[in-house]
């Protein structure tokens, strides 16, 4: 090997340790949104300088990019923010927000090396951190919790302690802890060091927080009961062995905890912080093959999400890949795993809401934007040299179906199209159904607010009014044609293809009817 090779090599595995890149995920309304801004006001924004900065608009870096979102106040697409923090490059991926828990989230959650779960501290776990903290368990996602809004009243911070171990089965290890309850936010005692750090909202609050070391005795002396409280919880907490332990946080068994308020950038440093200290870098991958793919092989990648029109002014199609290994340069030809074919990445960019500036170089763990690559598809992999294949991303089952019809049969090919994009952006799946025939599509969602959103962009994107008819089915297995044919017997049950891949899919009323029915027909072919 030639020095200059193992000179980049070495390059690459030092770039790929800078980087951390995760998600905010949280239940809506916990402070995602906040939270990022929060945590861009500490960084050196590298890729959207305008996005955060300068604008003078806190909606800046709100990454909500079309006007349904806007309308709503939820954000339903991905991007990724990268921005640069003490020696470290971060890269911050947006997960949809919205109350439906959509496959967009799991697959983005296929691209962080670790997460940031936002508890609202008043509400403690909710419906949509629970299901969050399932998928990073199953994916075995490293999780840093931190308990937002201590600035108003909430819950008592044992309590939350108590409710994270019992609820979820993480062993929660407070890295700082409160002093004053929620709604009476002095500061934190940081538990590795024991130093306490008084926090005051600046004034206007919209900047930095304004952080003070103080004596434990200064303490005392300001906040009274209030410190005396914390000492106390803190003995609690150290007869329970809640210390941090990085093999157990690695192992997403044991979740380090932050208390603040993003609100007022109380907290925000000491997260960015231990990010970096404890937050695990790009590693090697696995691919489908079992063996790993190390950060410093050739370029490898995979796209993990899709997406159309993300700005009015750029009507394309965005293939977003996560780096797994090697670095990229803006115009290397690539292999597209898909089909074999070389790809050319000319037009790579990095974006984060409306905003996109071009990317000449990337590495493990970045995120890069290719733009009109209208070739890719969900879970593809990109590599240079041998080829490598990463696991398909993980497909959920659809629980909700509906037919799309348009009235209007002159927009019909508009309608088309529409549906096209929309599959191929994961947005909703597309169903085909022989007995409804080429002009009433089925689509299948995880969550109902995807139809919402086809049916928006189909109107807005495509200038076509559709009809949703929801359908009354629940569960869906996988099925062959034998299973059609034995299926077709059988009332209230339909089988359909699924365009993207041309699975057969059966469709039943609910999981007892098709418990009922498999168990009449022992050869029926059912992969639920
Ligand atoms: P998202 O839905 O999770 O993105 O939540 P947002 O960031 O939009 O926040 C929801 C609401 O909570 C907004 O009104 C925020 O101003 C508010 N909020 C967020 N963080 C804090 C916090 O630390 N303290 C307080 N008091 N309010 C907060």
């Amino acid at each position: 090997m030639s020095q200059s090779v193992l000179a980049s090599a070495t390059g690459v595995a030092a770039q790929a340790g800078r980087r951390r890149t995760f998600a905010v995920i949280s239940h809506p309304d916990a402070g995602k949104s906040t939270m990022t801004e929060a945590l861009a006001l500490h960084a050196r924004v590298i890729g959207q300088a305008g996005a955060v900065h300068g604008k003078g608009d806190r909606k800046g870096v709100v990454s909500d990019w079309m006007a349904m979102e806007q309308q709503r106040g939820i954000s339903v697409t991905s991007a990724a923010l990268q921005f640069s923090y003490r020696d470290a490059v971060i890269n911050l991926l947006d997960t949809p927000g919205h109350a439906d828990f959509s496959e967009d989230t799991y697959r983005v959650l296929t691209a962080v090396d670790s997460a940031v779960m936002l508890l609202d501290a008043a509400k403690g776990l909710e419906p949509q951190t629970l299901k969050l903290f399932e998928v990073c368990r199953q994916r075995s996602i490293p999780v840093i919790t931190f308990i937002n809004k201590w600035d108003r009243p909430g819950l008592d911070p044992l309590a939350l302690m108590d409710e994270i171990e019992q609820r979820i089965g993480l062993r929660p290890t407070p890295l700082t802890w409160p002093v004053g309850p929620a709604g009476q936010f002095h500061g934190v005692i940081d538990r590795r060091t024991g130093t306490f750090i008084r926090m005051q909202r600046s004034p206007g609050g919209a900047d930095l927080a304004i952080e003070e070391e103080m004596s434990a005795d200064e303490a005392k002396t300001l906040f009274g009961t209030d410190w005396d409280t914390s000492v106390e919880e803190l003995d609690l907490l150290a007869l329970t062995g809640a210390d941090h332990d990085q093999a157990g946080f690695l192992a997403a068994t044991t979740t380090p905890v932050l208390f603040g308020a993003a609100v007022a950038n109380l907290g925000v440093r000491q997260l960015l912080d231990v990010l970096l200290e404890m937050a695990p870098p790009p590693a090697a991958r696995p691919t489908d093959t079992g063996a790993e793919q190390p950060v410093d092989a050739n370029f490898s990648g995979f796209v993990f999400k899709i997406q159309a029109n993300m700005n009015r002014a750029h009507r394309d199609q965005v293939a977003f890949v996560r780096i797994n290994s090697g670095r990229f340069e803006r115009g290397m030809i690539v292999t597209h795993g898909g089909s074999g074919r070389p790809f050319t990445t000319k037009y790579a960019q990095q974006m984060f809401g409306q905003d996109r500036d071009t990317i000449d170089e990337a590495f493990p763990g970045d995120v890069v934007g290719l733009v009109n690559a209208t070739a890719l598809a969900i879970g593809d992999t990109l590599y240079v040299g041998k080829a490598v294949r990463y696991p398909q991303l993980p497909s959920f089952p659809p629980e909700h179906f509906a037919v799309v019809r348009t009235t209007d049969t002159s927009a019909f090919k508009r309608f088309r199209r529409g549906i096209e994009q929309l599959d191929a952006e994961g947005v909703v799946q597309v169903l085909r159904s022989d007995q409804r025939g080429d002009q009433s599509p089925v689509l299948a969602a995880v969550g109902p607010m995807q139809f919402e959103v086809a049916t928006f962009r189909l109107e807005s994107e495509f200038g076509v009014k559709v009809h949703v008819d929801h359908l009354p089915y629940e569960t869906t297995a996988r099925t062959d044609a034998a299973g059609r044919e034995i299926l077709r017997g059988e009332a209230g049950v339909e089988v359909m293809t699924r365009v993207r891949d041309d699975t057969l899919l059966a469709l039943f009323p609910n999981k007892w009817r098709m418990r009922s029915i498999a168990g009449r027909h022992p050869e029926l072919n059912l992969d639920a």
